[in-house]
């Protein structure tokens, strides 16, 4: 179904992304115009899972009563932390307080989810006119990661899924070229900073050819991430490693995703 056919209103530069619909299926939709926030999480992610973001996103945030309620609305609670990122809080505040109604899907071991993405959504109950945009997170990628530790937590699924809400929030851009990082990317390198971690160098990854072995089926790729040492004055690299033939994100299209793939890797 085309989007445009639809009456939901939408950000213009998230469509353009690509068209894909998920259905929501809750059933009160009203219960999202009625002060209970603009995220929320399906019953169907288990509560492993949802502890789990939960657990990255007071990390990064500082939020420590973070959490999701009884009905899967994401709560906040009280700013009082002066540790965290102030960046990572003020986008979930405003994800919170936002005209957007943001729902989390479990994407697990989904060949069209790298880590995370993000599509519209399309209410199954008619009339509503708020606009609804569906992440969608693959957990067991993020379960997938090797490579250095200073990378590792400066990619985990609570970082996933903030670069997502930045797409929705701040209508923040990809990149397009090899060569750039992107505007959802710079900001969540903002919050990265603030806590000391390594930024993140390319929006794209690349193949790790010298260690893809083709007679198990592997595709090795990495993403690199770099910090400044104080000491020596020089710029370190930190990787992180996947395979791609389990994760995804090979597919050479153009949806709003975490990771993509270069052009050159694509197959
Ligand atoms: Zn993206």
């Amino acid at each position: 179904m085309n989007p445009r056919d639809t009456s939901i209103s939408h950000s213009p530069r998230i469509t353009s992304f690509g068209f894909i619909l998920v259905v929501i299926a809750f059933s009160v939709v009203s219960t999202f115009a009625t002060n209970k926030g603009s995220v929320a999480i399906r019953d169907t992610v288990s509560p492993a899972k949802r502890n789990e973001l939960v657990s990255k996103l007071r990390s990064i945030s500082g939020l420590t009563k973070l959490s999701f309620d009884a009905d899967g609305f994401l709560r906040l609670g009280a700013d009082s932390s002066e540790r965290g990122s102030h960046g990572a809080r003020e986008l979930l505040k405003n994800a919170v307080s936002g005209e957007n109604i943001v729902v989390i899907e479990d994407a697990s071991s989904r060949a069209d989810v790298a880590f995370c993405r993000v599509v519209m959504g399309r209410w199954t109950k008619a009339n509503s006119a708020l606009s609804a945009f569906v992440v969608l997170i693959d957990f067991s990628d993020f379960h997938q990661l090797t490579g250095d530790q200073q990378a590792r937590a400066a990619f985990d699924v609570g970082w996933g899924f903030l670069h997502e809400l930045d797409h929705v929030v701040a209508d923040s851009q990809d990149a397009e070229t090899e060569d750039s990082l992107g505007e959802c990317e710079a900001h969540i390198n903002e919050m990265r900073h603030e806590l000391g971690l390594p930024l993140r160098s390319n929006y794209f990854f690349t193949a790790l050819s010298m260690q893809t072995d083709p007679n198990f089926g592997t595709r090795l790729v990495r993403l690199a991430f770099e910090q400044r040492d104080p000491h020596t004055d020089r710029t370190r690299r930190f990787w992180l490693i996947w395979d791609s033939t389990v994760v995804g994100g090979l597919i050479a299209s153009k949806q709003t995703a975490a990771v993509r793939a270069t052009p050159l890797t694509r197959k």
